[in-house]
């Protein structure tokens, strides 16, 4: 708009001038080194005119060469811009084209960024690690080379490196918060959950983090420590931690577990129950009964019972209460607990408890196909890692297959995932409590002898493989042989 007045304006300013020189009359005297002159009155005005437009297009040109190298960077920039989004596009090609017109233009620090992408996007991690060092040697890109150097550090387990350059970040920018994770990743990578734990805090008090991300992490370092103390014989660290993790996560399922078995360990049974309690009210999961269960004794059943009025709609509670109820001989009661889960696809354990309910009923056609169903039925809940679908038999802190930290969470297959046999940790514990002997047994799954004390026993019979049955746990006086 403004470049599309200029010849409006132009024309206007001559006519503007033409009529000025046609109003003066006369001839002009001026005077030029001490003598006087006359001229016209038209060549006075278009001289001052001229001079004035020299002046202007002087200005004009002396701003343009000064402006010259700020022109030249911003089309380098420009050129650095595409390369780096080629890069990210997967187009290496495209991206050292650019790259070598960048550097034709100079900003060779820069360029020595997107070197370093170029590089790493074609797998050459010793160039991207020379081209990033080469940025540390200058102040102003000094940052971006030790994050680039921090990153190639992760990515090949470098552990000592990659702390050696964390030390050097902090010098000089204490609070950046790429090189708390990194350390943080660092310290997880290395097994090292109290140092984790130390740049949690650190991270926490630095704001750098936010303070549910925190108290998660804290949580689940706190249950790591307490898994590894519990490993090493060290009950009372062991109890320690998980204390610790449950008052920051009260719903997490390995520190509730631990921390009800040390707590029973020192002859608290009733404290120990009350840790279970609080859990399931938030988590209800097998591992807490089967927990339960196995510190309670004599009061096992009570306790379960107990257990069932918490949280009564869920799954594992219906489970649970269906397993009490086949106990106690009223298999219409467990089967009314179970009939919400029939809906739908029943899952694995649900088909085996409708299998169980029926074989108390004495119906053994309905038993037997119950039980055929659960061989192909949807898939239990399982420790499933979110970042690599790895499933897991027990929880851990770090995913054992991809090394993701606190991504293993307890979830259910979907609609199309089917019981295989080949798949660990389906079926995890399937309740079925000491009782009444049902009206016939279960077609292929012939009852042994019933030992005298409730204890975790195995489900199926040694020689019989079973879809998930290496997996099955359950809890009853009237057992199969092989006791775990
Ligand atoms: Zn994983």
């Amino acid at each position: 708009m403004k470049n599309a007045l200029w010849p409006l304006f132009l024309v206007l300013a001559a006519a503007g001038l033409a009529s000025l020189a046609s109003s003066l009359r006369g001839p002009i005297e001026i005077v030029w080194n001490a003598e006087p002159r006359q001229i016209a009155p038209a060549a006075a005005v278009f001289g001052v005119a001229g001079l004035v437009s020299l002046g202007l297009l002087a200005g004009f040109v002396l701003t343009w060469a000064r402006q010259a190298p700020a022109r030249a960077r911003a089309r380098a920039d420009k050129r650095l811009i595409a390369g780096l989004a080629a890069v990210s596009a997967g187009d290496t090609a495209e991206a050292g084209k650019r790259l070598a017109q960048a550097r034709a233009q100079g900003t060779p620090l820069l360029a020595g960024l997107l070197a370093a992408q170029t590089a790493l996007a074609e797998g050459r991690p010793g160039d991207a690690a020379g081209a990033y060092t080469a940025l540390t040697n200058d102040p102003d890109t000094k940052l971006i080379g030790l994050r680039g150097l921090l990153t190639l550090a992760l990515r090949s387990g470098d552990i000592e490196g990659g702390r050696s350059l964390v030390a050097r970040v902090r010098k000089l920018a204490p609070k950046a918060p790429w090189a708390s994770e990194a350390a943080f990743d660092l310290a997880i990578k290395a097994s090292d959950w109290q140092g984790a734990l130390e740049g949690v805090t650190h991270a926490s008090k630095a704001r750098l983090l936010a303070p549910e991300t925190g108290a998660r992490r804290r949580a689940v370092l706190l249950a790591a420590q307490a898994l590894g103390a519990e490993a090493n014989g060290q009950h009372g660290e062991a109890l320690k931690h998980a204390t610790a993790a449950l008052k920051l996560e009260p719903g997490l399922v390995p520190a509730a577990a631990l921390a009800a078995r040390e707590t029973a360990r020192t002859g608290h049974a009733k404290r120990a129950q009350e840790i279970v309690t609080r859990a399931w009210t938030v988590s209800p999961h097998p591992d807490l009964a089967m927990s339960l269960a196995g510190f309670m004794g004599s009061q096992a059943e009570a306790a379960l019972r107990a257990l069932t009025q918490l949280q009564m709609v869920h799954p594992e509670t219906r489970l649970l209460t269906a397993a009490l109820a086949l106990r106690a001989g009223q298999p219409e009661e467990a089967l009314a607990a179970v009939a919400p889960l029939k809906a739908g696809l029943p899952t694995a354990r649900t088909a085996r408890v409708l299998s169980e309910i029926a074989a108390a009923k004495g119906d053994a056609a309905g038993a037997r196909a119950w039980a055929d169903r659960a061989a192909d039925a949807r898939r239990d809940a399982v420790w499933r890692c979110e970042a690599c679908a790895h499933e897991a038999r027990d929880w851990a802190p770090v995913c054992p297959a991809c090394g993701a930290f606190d991504r293993l969470a307890w979830v259910s297959a979907g609609p199309g995932a089917l019981d295989a046999g080949s798949k660990p940790a389906d079926g995890r514990a399937l309740y079925r409590l000491p009782g009444p002997p049902p009206a016939k047994p279960v077609p292929e799954r012939p009852a042994g002898p019933a030992p005298s004390g409730p204890r975790l026993v195995s489900l199926r019979p040694p020689d019989d493989p079973g879809p998930v049955a290496s997996e099955d746990e359950l809890f009853r006086k009237s057992a199969p042989p092989a006791p775990l």
